[in-house]
Protein backbone atom coordinates (compact mmCIF):
# COMPACT_ATOMS: atom_id res chain seq x y z
CA UNK A 1 0.00 0.00 0.00
CA UNK A 2 2.95 2.31 0.23
CA UNK A 3 2.80 4.56 -2.95
CA UNK A 4 5.20 4.44 -5.33
CA UNK A 5 6.71 8.24 -5.17
CA UNK A 6 6.18 8.20 -1.45
CA UNK A 7 3.45 10.69 -2.03
CA UNK A 8 1.66 11.08 1.44
CA UNK A 9 -2.12 10.92 -0.09
CA UNK A 10 -3.42 10.27 4.00
CA UNK A 11 -2.35 14.11 4.28
CA UNK A 12 -4.80 15.39 2.06
CA UNK A 13 -7.94 13.33 3.51
CA UNK A 14 -9.90 15.16 5.68
CA UNK A 15 -12.11 13.06 8.70
CA UNK A 16 -15.34 14.83 10.08
CA UNK A 17 -16.05 13.32 12.88
CA UNK A 18 -19.91 12.47 13.68
CA UNK A 19 -20.91 13.07 10.38
CA UNK A 20 -23.38 12.14 8.68
CA UNK A 21 -24.40 10.89 12.43
CA UNK A 22 -22.96 10.70 15.66
CA UNK A 23 -19.99 7.85 15.81
CA UNK A 24 -19.35 7.69 12.14
CA UNK A 25 -15.66 9.39 10.69
CA UNK A 26 -16.53 10.71 7.69
CA UNK A 27 -13.75 10.47 5.41
CA UNK A 28 -13.76 13.66 3.16
CA UNK A 29 -11.79 13.26 -0.15
CA UNK A 30 -13.01 16.99 -1.51
CA UNK A 31 -9.43 18.36 0.08
CA UNK A 32 -7.86 15.53 -1.85
CA UNK A 33 -9.90 16.22 -5.16
CA UNK A 34 -8.90 19.94 -4.71
CA UNK A 35 -5.24 19.56 -4.38
CA UNK A 36 -3.13 18.86 -7.89
CA UNK A 37 -1.28 16.66 -6.99
CA UNK A 38 -2.72 14.47 -4.35
CA UNK A 39 -5.80 14.12 -7.35
CA UNK A 40 -3.03 13.01 -9.88
CA UNK A 41 -1.05 10.57 -7.32
CA UNK A 42 -4.86 9.37 -6.46
CA UNK A 43 -5.76 8.70 -9.85
CA UNK A 44 -2.18 7.08 -10.96
CA UNK A 45 -2.00 4.85 -8.24
CA UNK A 46 -5.27 3.57 -8.29
CA UNK A 47 -4.59 2.90 -12.16
CA UNK A 48 -1.01 1.73 -12.30
CA UNK A 49 -1.56 -1.65 -11.55
CA UNK A 50 -4.31 -1.79 -14.53
CA UNK A 51 -2.57 -0.64 -17.28
CA UNK A 52 -1.58 -3.55 -18.71
CA UNK A 53 -4.28 -5.86 -17.57
CA UNK A 54 -6.44 -5.84 -20.57
CA UNK A 55 -9.39 -4.06 -18.82
CA UNK A 56 -12.37 -3.02 -21.70
CA UNK A 57 -14.63 -0.04 -19.47
CA UNK A 58 -14.46 1.57 -16.27
CA UNK A 59 -17.24 1.59 -14.21
CA UNK A 60 -17.55 4.21 -11.80
CA UNK A 61 -20.24 3.93 -8.54
CA UNK A 62 -22.23 7.32 -7.70
CA UNK A 63 -21.02 9.99 -6.85
CA UNK A 64 -17.10 10.16 -5.78
CA UNK A 65 -16.34 7.31 -8.15
CA UNK A 66 -17.74 9.48 -10.93
CA UNK A 67 -15.00 11.89 -10.45
CA UNK A 68 -12.20 9.09 -10.00
CA UNK A 69 -13.51 6.65 -12.47
CA UNK A 70 -14.06 9.15 -15.24
CA UNK A 71 -10.05 10.30 -14.41
CA UNK A 72 -8.74 6.62 -14.58
CA UNK A 73 -10.56 6.13 -17.70
CA UNK A 74 -9.29 8.79 -19.37
CA UNK A 75 -5.96 8.21 -18.14
CA UNK A 76 -6.23 4.36 -19.54
CA UNK A 77 -7.23 5.64 -22.92
CA UNK A 78 -11.14 3.56 -21.78
CA UNK A 79 -14.28 4.91 -22.11
CA UNK A 80 -16.55 5.05 -18.15
CA UNK A 81 -20.18 3.75 -17.45
CA UNK A 82 -21.78 4.91 -14.26
CA UNK A 83 -23.36 2.92 -12.00
CA UNK A 84 -26.39 5.31 -10.15
CA UNK A 85 -28.85 5.63 -7.86
CA UNK A 86 -32.27 4.64 -8.89
CA UNK A 87 -34.16 6.23 -11.29
CA UNK A 88 -31.67 8.12 -12.50
CA UNK A 89 -30.60 6.32 -16.24
CA UNK A 90 -32.76 6.90 -19.14
CA UNK A 91 -32.56 3.81 -20.38
CA UNK A 92 -33.85 -0.29 -19.43
CA UNK A 93 -31.74 -0.95 -16.74
CA UNK A 94 -31.13 -3.43 -14.45
CA UNK A 95 -30.85 -2.95 -10.73
CA UNK A 96 -29.44 -4.14 -7.33
CA UNK A 97 -30.81 -3.38 -3.70
CA UNK A 98 -28.50 -3.14 -0.84
CA UNK A 99 -28.29 -3.03 2.88
CA UNK A 100 -27.48 0.12 4.61
CA UNK A 101 -27.16 0.47 8.56
CA UNK A 102 -30.77 1.84 8.52
CA UNK A 103 -32.66 0.58 5.77
CA UNK A 104 -32.10 -0.34 1.82
CA UNK A 105 -31.19 1.63 -1.21
CA UNK A 106 -30.73 0.78 -5.09
CA UNK A 107 -28.06 1.08 -7.49
CA UNK A 108 -29.25 0.64 -11.39
CA UNK A 109 -27.01 -0.01 -14.59
CA UNK A 110 -28.05 0.16 -18.24
CA UNK A 111 -28.69 -3.36 -18.91
CA UNK A 112 -27.00 -2.75 -22.68
CA UNK A 113 -23.69 -1.11 -20.81
CA UNK A 114 -21.58 -4.42 -20.74
CA UNK A 115 -21.22 -7.29 -23.16
CA UNK A 116 -20.50 -10.78 -22.19
CA UNK A 117 -17.10 -11.41 -21.22
CA UNK A 118 -16.23 -7.10 -20.81
CA UNK A 119 -13.50 -6.93 -18.34
CA UNK A 120 -14.50 -4.30 -15.93
CA UNK A 121 -12.41 -1.88 -13.23
CA UNK A 122 -14.62 -0.95 -10.62
CA UNK A 123 -14.13 2.27 -9.03
CA UNK A 124 -15.23 4.07 -6.09
CA UNK A 125 -13.59 6.42 -3.09
CA UNK A 126 -13.99 4.24 -0.24
CA UNK A 127 -14.84 0.15 1.07
CA UNK A 128 -16.61 0.26 4.66
CA UNK A 129 -18.99 -2.18 4.77
CA UNK A 130 -18.68 -3.44 1.44
CA UNK A 131 -22.33 -3.54 0.88
CA UNK A 132 -22.25 -0.85 -2.31
CA UNK A 133 -19.27 -2.29 -4.05
CA UNK A 134 -20.46 -6.25 -3.64
CA UNK A 135 -24.06 -4.93 -5.27
CA UNK A 136 -22.08 -3.19 -7.91
CA UNK A 137 -20.10 -6.51 -8.64
CA UNK A 138 -23.66 -8.15 -8.58
CA UNK A 139 -24.65 -5.75 -11.37
CA UNK A 140 -21.62 -5.99 -13.68
CA UNK A 141 -21.34 -9.86 -13.30
CA UNK A 142 -25.06 -10.11 -14.19
CA UNK A 143 -24.53 -8.04 -17.28
CA UNK A 144 -21.72 -10.52 -18.23
CA UNK A 145 -18.57 -8.67 -17.16
CA UNK A 146 -15.87 -9.80 -15.45
CA UNK A 147 -14.58 -7.64 -12.34
CA UNK A 148 -10.54 -7.35 -13.27
CA UNK A 149 -10.65 -5.55 -9.73
CA UNK A 150 -12.43 -3.24 -7.69
CA UNK A 151 -9.95 -0.12 -6.61
CA UNK A 152 -10.79 2.26 -3.65
CA UNK A 153 -9.04 4.94 -2.32
CA UNK A 154 -9.77 4.31 0.90
CA UNK A 155 -10.60 1.06 3.24
CA UNK A 156 -11.86 0.63 6.20
CA UNK A 157 -10.74 -2.78 7.12
CA UNK A 158 -12.64 -2.95 10.22
CA UNK A 159 -16.05 -3.09 8.61
CA UNK A 160 -14.72 -6.10 6.49
CA UNK A 161 -15.98 -4.69 3.10
CA UNK A 162 -12.58 -5.21 1.15
CA UNK A 163 -12.17 -8.77 3.21
CA UNK A 164 -15.61 -9.19 1.73
CA UNK A 165 -14.45 -8.92 -2.25
CA UNK A 166 -11.37 -10.90 -1.37
CA UNK A 167 -13.70 -13.78 -0.22
CA UNK A 168 -15.61 -13.71 -3.77
CA UNK A 169 -12.13 -14.00 -5.62
CA UNK A 170 -12.39 -9.87 -6.48
CA UNK A 171 -9.14 -8.30 -6.12
CA UNK A 172 -8.93 -5.72 -4.28
CA UNK A 173 -6.90 -2.58 -4.66
CA UNK A 174 -6.73 0.46 -2.23
CA UNK A 175 -4.58 3.14 -1.20
CA UNK A 176 -4.91 3.82 2.62
CA UNK A 177 -6.48 1.89 5.58
CA UNK A 178 -8.06 3.71 8.55
CA UNK A 179 -8.75 2.18 11.64
CA UNK A 180 -12.19 2.26 12.72
CA UNK A 181 -15.71 3.18 11.29
P1 LIG B 1 -20.15 0.51 2.13
O1 LIG B 1 -21.27 0.10 1.21
O2 LIG B 1 -20.47 0.32 3.59
O3 LIG B 1 -18.83 -0.13 1.74
O4 LIG B 1 -19.98 2.09 1.98
C1 LIG B 1 -19.31 2.62 0.88
C2 LIG B 1 -19.97 3.84 0.33
O5 LIG B 1 -20.42 4.74 1.36
C3 LIG B 1 -18.98 4.62 -0.52
O6 LIG B 1 -19.65 5.07 -1.70
C4 LIG B 1 -18.52 5.75 0.37
O7 LIG B 1 -18.39 6.94 -0.38
C5 LIG B 1 -19.58 5.88 1.46
N1 LIG B 1 -19.00 5.83 2.83
C6 LIG B 1 -19.20 4.87 3.75
N2 LIG B 1 -18.56 5.13 4.92
C7 LIG B 1 -17.91 6.29 4.72
C8 LIG B 1 -17.02 7.10 5.54
N3 LIG B 1 -16.69 6.75 6.79
N4 LIG B 1 -16.52 8.24 5.00
C9 LIG B 1 -16.84 8.60 3.73
N5 LIG B 1 -17.66 7.90 2.92
C10 LIG B 1 -18.19 6.75 3.40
Amino acid sequence: MDLRNGFDIRRHIRTIPDYPKPGIKFRDITTLLANKHAFRAAVDELMWPFLSAGVDYVVGIEARGFILGGAIAHELGLGFLPIRKKGKLPRKVIGKDYQLEYGVDTIEIHADAISKGDKILLIDDLIATGGTAEAAIDLIQESGGDVVAAAFIVSLPDLGGAQKLIDKNIKVHRLVDYDGE
